[in-house]
């Protein structure tokens, strides 16, 4: 056959399905060559429109439309799901995000019956517990695949759990679960996009003349933190659909280094030349969806007098997001299962924050 694997990957425009769509098509990567069919619920953007895959429109939430779109995909090999609609509460979470993954195996485990394996992107909060729980219910760091679960609801585990019942229908279909922290990526569609917002964040300041400034704590400034690449989280899903010692496990998957964020700050502020406002220790904690609630009209702004895509605040940016993730000190995991198992990757945090960056400016969303 002209190929040997078949993907689909639910979630193509976020900030893994992305990597996934231009890693798999390569000619070296492993388990290939590829056909890529890619899903996500908007029609396709542009900066997308490069990777070449089969891009299908569906919106998932709806098991009709899902079925009807995903019925006829008779040769899929290999699921990878990274995808997740953010509900008001945790419980909310389970429950919608929940049938969007029923409804997704629903359509395709029957109907293709080369399927061989199912990838799950699920994330730290697996030890974390859910935002709502930030701080309060969380393990002892660092964080290993063999803690049991934490006692409060958490949408990860419904996945696991539809994962777990759902292979069971087909004689050999293995899975795997994956594990990130927060995800250095590209995806100006992605819900929780820290270079994103970030970048946004720079060119504000430097629009505005105004020093920028770290917005979170101290903790967050000085002690260590991690990230996980999109790319390195493509090819530990790739990995794992190809090589049978990784079948059936969940894997944590970082970047293998550690850094600070007052050291990265710098890096920002001279990738954007602007000036470096560093962390500010008096008064309250500076809080970016305050700071940010009326810039809507400066960002459209911006995107006229500099030529960029044409994107909304709220898109490219999610400020709550930032004010999470710099909200605290960073509780790390460990690579030690994975590397154990065979699986190698790693990045270095530094130039991946750099190419990052400049991806966002390549593609016009920021300048
Ligand atoms: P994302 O938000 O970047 O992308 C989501 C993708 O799914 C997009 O392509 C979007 O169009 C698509 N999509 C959303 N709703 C859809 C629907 N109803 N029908 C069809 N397509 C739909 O995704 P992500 O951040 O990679 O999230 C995947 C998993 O990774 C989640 O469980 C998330 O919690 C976890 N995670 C993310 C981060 C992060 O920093 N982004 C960190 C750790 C863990």
């Amino acid at each position: 056959p002209k190929y040997q694997s078949v993907a689909l990957i639910v979630g193509v425009t976020g900030i893994v399905g992305n990597s996934l769509a231009e890693i798999l098509p390569l000619s070296d990567t492993p388990g290939g060559p590829w056909k890529v069919y890619g899903l996500a619920r908007r029609p396709r953007p542009q900066w997308n429109a490069d990777h070449p895959i089969e891009y299908i429109q569906c919106d998932i939430s709806d098991p009709d439309e899902t079925l009807t779109k995903l019925s006829n995909l008779q040769d899929v090999t290999h699921l990878f799901y990274v995808t997740w609609a953010h509900g008001s509460t945790e419980s909310e979470n389970c429950e919608i995000n929940g049938k969007m993954f029923k409804n997704v195996l629903d359509a395709v485990i029957p109907n293709s019956p080369n399927l061989q394996h199912v990838s799950l992107q699920t994330g730290r909060k697996h030890y974390l517990g859910p935002f709502e729980l930030y701080g309060k219910v969380a393990h002892d760091p660092p964080f290993h695949e063999d803690l049991p679960r934490l006692d409060a609801p958490n949408f990860y585990y419904t996945l696991e759990d539809i994962l777990f019942k759902s292979v069971e229908q087909k004689e050999g279909l293995t899975w795997s679960i994956h594990r990130p922290g927060t995800i250095f990526g590209f995806s100006p569609y992605s819900v929780m996009n820290i270079i994103g917002a970030l970048c946004v964040y720079a060119t504000i300041c430097k629009h505005e003349g105004v020093p920028f400034k770290f917005p979170g704590t101290k903790e967050a400034w000085d002690h260590y933190s991690d990230v996980s690449d999109a790319d390195l989280i493509a090819e530990q899903h790739i990995w794992a659909a190809v090589e049978p010692y990784a079948k059936n496990e969940a894997f944590n998957i970082s970047n293998g280094d550690v850094f600070k964020w007052k050291h990265f700050w710098t890096v920002l502020a001279e990738q954007f030349e602007v000036e470096n406002g560093g962390f500010d220790g008096g008064g309250e904690k500076m809080r970016m969806v305050e700071m940010m609630k009326d810039k809507g009209e400066v960002w459209d702004e911006i995107v006229r007098e500099k030529g960029l895509l044409g994107t909304k605040l709220e898109e490219v940016a999610q400020w709550w997001f930032v004010d999470m993730i710099l909200g605290g000190e960073c509780m790390l995991d460990t690579m030690n299962k994975s590397k154990e198992h065979g699986f190698l990757g790693f990045r270095n945090s530094r130039s991946s924050l750099i190419s990052w960056i400049d991806k966002m400016k390549g593609y016009k969303i920021v300048a």
